[in-house]
């Protein structure tokens, strides 16, 4: 039979249900008429598998309760691979086993500052599932980072590494640090001393790291030298790298081009390109940097980006000069996205909403939304308004820019919708490509990196685009992505014998 699981597994949800074990007969109960057969030949029909998958959700809740963004990414993909689950009972003990890290790792890493201060942050490593290939995924410092958003970053990481076709694990990393307004020496002192600890974690074959928000070149040059000294081996650990040190080319550019072309894929999957299209982009770190620089490429008009202190909108467009300007003061100057405003008269400055879930930047009329910046920076309010202002698509650059209400705004409206796991695959892929480079001690040419990476994200389009339609949700890309990425992970398990 198949079936529609649409509905969201929140829906239902009782905060005081007293679940804290995790166990195949809890996850069982809600198949009871088939018990006395598990896993051979039987049928699961709608509200069975409803409640199954309401008690896997319900026990990730009850177990980590205050998880609210690791909750939200675990409902996404447990919404999605229901019909897959209806069809293949077995893999509702991959299931169940998927939404548990394999492995955290939590420390403390303390340093001095250039007063002599002693500052002690908590590093962590979230070494979400190896199933398919080693841990593979970035490292955040931002004051923000805790476990339940390295869990959600790790978990979701699992099923886009999958969906790349790469053999890489899911894991991500980070510090409650905040490199913001550091000195160099500061910034040293930390990740030397952060990699004291998480070296004896990570390696070339089991886990291999990367940046992500405040992890950029500098700290993944000081990261690896660490490494190197530590373990006495000049190996692919990180990923990222200086191209002096075993870089590849195109691992900068990776994520925002990699975007640009699954959003290209998306609209010509439509009858639709960039050419002419206005372009609202967040954040002007390193994925909105490159995503801008691609856009500008296919032809499409780049008119906003932000930071943490508001965004600037340019009614002439954000054209090359200008986005080497950004370059220059995000990458070198280290300086504020208003001074744009204050240098190009055709660009005005809008200060952030001092309400974190007020985010102005989505009232700006454009053709095509690229949330760049953080999670959760769109929500259903903001969705409306981009309808309104007649958005044709949205793909996400960073991970899980938009709640499940924006998202269901999104697929309410038609507006072309691309989650991120698909959509920003194209850092981790190139990743990807850098260990295969550092392992055969080569390095490939710009264009021959950029080839592979457009050819990844194609194939990371028709897979999600195509399984959607097979399970009979066309043009839902959400449900694609979740369910191939999925499929491969839960096959491979089971062909392990091994939760
Ligand atoms: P950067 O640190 O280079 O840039 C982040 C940008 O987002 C900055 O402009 C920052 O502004 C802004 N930002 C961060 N937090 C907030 C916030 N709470 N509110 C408003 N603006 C904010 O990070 P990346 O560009 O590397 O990453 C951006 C997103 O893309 C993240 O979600 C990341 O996980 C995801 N991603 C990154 C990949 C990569 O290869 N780099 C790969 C796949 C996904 P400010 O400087 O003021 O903080």
């Amino acid at each position: 039979m198949r079936l529609k699981y649409q509905k969201s597994l929140k829906e239902d949800y009782s905060p005081n249900r007293n679940i804290t074990e995790f166990s195949l007969g809890t996850l069982k109960r809600g198949i009871a008429a088939e018990e006395t057969a598990p896993h051979q030949g039987i049928t699961i029909v709608g509200d069975q598998m409803e409640n199954t998958m309401k008690t896997v959700y319900e026990t990730v809740k009850a177990r980590d309760p205050n998880q609210s963004e690791f909750h939200q990414a675990v409902e996404e993909v447990l919404d999605s691979i229901g019909p897959v689950l209806g069809e293949n009972p077995q893999y509702y003990d991959v299931a169940l086993g998927l939404v548990e890290p394999e492995r955290v790792i939590q420390f403390r890493v303390p340093w001095y500052d250039d007063e002599g201060s002693l500052h002690v942050n908590r590093g962590f490593r979230v070494q979400f599932n190896s199933v398919i290939g080693p841990y593979k995924g970035g490292l955040r410092f931002h004051p923000s980072v805790n476990l339940s958003i390295l869990k959600f970053l790790a978990f979701e990481q699992v099923f886009k590494n999958s969906l790349t076709g790469l053999p890489l694990g899911g894991g991500k990393g980070g510090s409650d640090f905040n490199p913001k307004g550091r000195s160099n020496n500061e910034v040293k002192r930390f990740c030397q001393s952060f990699m004291s600890e998480l070296w004896r974690h990570i390696g070339a074959d089991l886990d291999v790291p990367a940046g992500d928000i405040g992890v950029g070149g500098r700290e993944i040059g000081y990261l690896y030298g660490m490494y190197r000294k530590l373990a006495n081996e000049f190996t692919g650990v990180l990923t990222g790298k200086g191209l002096s040190y075993g870089g590849s080319l195109i691992r900068p550019e990776a994520t925002g081009y990699g975007l640009v072309y699954f959003a290209r894929e998306m609209l010509a999957a439509k009858g639709k390109t960039f050419n002419g299209a206005s372009v609202g982009i967040s954040g002007s770190g390193n994925v909105a940097q490159f995503a801008c620089e691609k856009v500008l490429d296919l032809g499409g008009k780049p008119v906003t980006m932000s930071d943490s202190s508001g965004f600037i909108f340019d009614s002439e467009g954000i054209d090359r000069e200008k986005l080497a300007w950004i370059m220059d003061l995000k990458n070198n100057r280290r300086g504020r996205i208003k001074q744009y405003a204050e240098n190009f008269d055709s660009a005005e400055f809008t200060e952030s909403h001092p309400e974190p879930s007020m985010n102005l930047i989505w009232g700006t009329k454009v053709d095509v939304a690229l949330p760049c910046a953080t999670q959760n920076e769109i929500n259903a309010e903001e969705a409306h308004m981009l309808v309104e202002g007649g958005v044709m698509a949205v793909a996400e650059g960073a991970n899980m820019p938009c709640t499940p209400e924006a998202i269901g705004v999104f697929h309410d409206n038609e507006v072309l919708f691309a989650p991120g796991k698909a959509s920003n695959a194209g850092g981790v892929a190139t990743s990807g490509l850098e260990m295969s480079q550092n392992s055969l001690r080569i390095s490939w040419p710009r264009e021959e990196v950029d080839q592979r990476l457009e050819g990844i994200m194609v194939n990371i389009h028709k897979n999600a685009f195509e399984t959607a339609e097979k399970y009979g949700m066309p043009g839902n890309y959400v449900a694609g992505a979740n369910i191939a990425g999925f499929l491969k992970v839960a096959e491979s398990t089971i062909a392990q014998g091994i939760l």
